[in-house]
């Protein structure tokens, strides 16, 4: 399964119309038709291979399309200006007024934001749910619910979805199962675990550079054109269309995403091991001591490990906050929100990524103050950046007595 992703991104070839090793960027908004009839077959959704305006679709935001739906070895995919303006294509497409959702409670705080603040505008309602009990995702399920909604490794909480078994539940009652994987792209393969709808926000670790803001819908070729039809598509009414620039751009960097990828997850377990060790409140799903680590086991792609997240919980804010800054001025990363960069990434979610969340619910889910998320970077000698953060969380006395680790 692993292999197949990774060789069939390798495999894709597209040339340039001068023979170019990289396609040529479509540089158009607009394209011209032979004759009257063709445009107006168009329109009506019965060409392939037409272009009609790039809001609808562009040969480059097709081949970025191509390469995601060979990650996740789906028949197509959609590429969009943001993991938000995927997200809500795809909510709307799926629901009418009146409809529900039954969603984890631990997802990205801007999703948690439009489920739960935006969506009742439109009479859509949303039960969250932990994801991780089964039963109870069950018992939420009600007659106007149109989808299951979680992430495969959770923001920020590195909650572990079950998809297989989730897949089982949403087929019982017959309705898709929508799956956020921006997380774990290659260590998860959620639609062959039995994801209908995949998503991915290539601003993180797709992309990898930090540069720009993209998204991702990876389905079936029905389910991708219903987002594009120019009559009640969501994705072209709501406009959230992907640049061409940005999309060549992005699918060039998408290629390095599996090296990415291993080196993310193998800087990420030998930290989270070490601070484990040390006696720091460590959640990393490649530790047997996280609640998911058997599940991730059980439905990850060995190669590419358990990803580049992990979080430690340094008791307050105020300390968080002081090991933040003092890890920045160390040049151990940045105080930044985001993930997937090649330096270390770090923020306190509840006052940041996942404020939208109320406090009473952030404690009840696990999210406390001195909780700091860590998107671990692609440092080439991981040993010392280890010892750095070591010294600067002795310096505060979050680890060891305060003095023995003052140099
Ligand atoms: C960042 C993120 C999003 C939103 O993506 P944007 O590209 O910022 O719109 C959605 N889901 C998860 C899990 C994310 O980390």
């Amino acid at each position: 399964m692993d292999n197949t992703s990774a060789q069939k991104l390798q495999d894709l070839h597209y040339f340039g119309e001068f023979g170019g090793v990289n396609p040529s960027i479509s540089d158009s908004s607009t394209y011209t038709f032979l004759s009257a009839k063709t445009m107006f077959d168009t329109f009506e959704g019965n060409t392939e291979g037409c272009y009609l305006y790039s809001r609808h679709s562009s040969p480059s935001n097709l081949y970025l399309g191509e390469a995601l739906a060979a990650l996740e070895g789906t028949e197509t995919a959609n590429v969009y200006a943001s993991g938000m303006g995927a997200i809500s294509a795809v909510i709307m497409q799926l629901c009418n007024g009146g409809d529900h959702i039954v969603s984890s409670r631990t997802i990205y705080g801007g999703t948690y934001a439009l489920l739960k603040n935006f969506l009742p505008k439109f009479s859509i309602t949303t039960a969250f749910v932990d994801i991780t009990d089964l039963e109870n995702v069950e018992k939420n399920i009600s007659e106007n619910t149109k989808m299951i909604y979680c992430e495969a490794v959770s923001n920020p909480l590195l909650e572990i979805a079950d998809i297989r078994a989730l897949s089982q539940l949403a087929k019982k009652y017959n309705i898709p199962l929508v799956v956020d994987n921006t997380f774990s792209p290659l260590s998860i393969s959620a639609a062959q675990l039995g994801a209908d709808i995949v998503i991915h926000s290539l601003t993180k670790f797709i992309n990898g550079a930090s540069d720009c803001v993209a998204g991702a819908v990876c389905a079936s070729t029905d389910f991708c054109l219903s987002l594009k039809d120019v009559n009640d598509g969501a994705g072209m009414l709501f406009g959230s269309t992907l640049d061409s620039l940005r999309a060549a751009s992005i699918l060039k960097n998408m290629r390095t995403l599996h090296i990415r990828i291993k080196k993310h997850s193998e800087n990420t377990l030998y930290l989270a091991r070490k601070f484990q060790e040390d006696g720091l409140k460590v959640a990393y799903p490649g530790l047997a001591s996280h609640s998911g680590h058997q599940i991730m086991a059980g439905q990850m792609n060995p190669e590419y490990g358990f990803g580049g997240l992990m979080t430690i919980d340094v008791g307050t804010l105020d300390q968080a906050n002081a090991l933040m800054e003092l890890m920045q001025k160390e040049n151990l990363g940045y105080l930044a929100v985001s993930l997937g960069f090649y330096k270390t990434l770090f923020s306190a979610p509840g006052t940041s990524t996942s404020s939208e969340i109320p406090l009473e619910e952030q404690e009840e889910m696990g999210l406390t103050d001195g909780l700091i998320r860590f998107s671990i970077g692609l440092d080439n000698t991981i040993e010392t950046t280890y010892q750095k953060m070591k010294k600067c969380m002795g310096q505060l006395g979050i680890l060891g007595p305060k003095t023995a680790q003052m140099a």
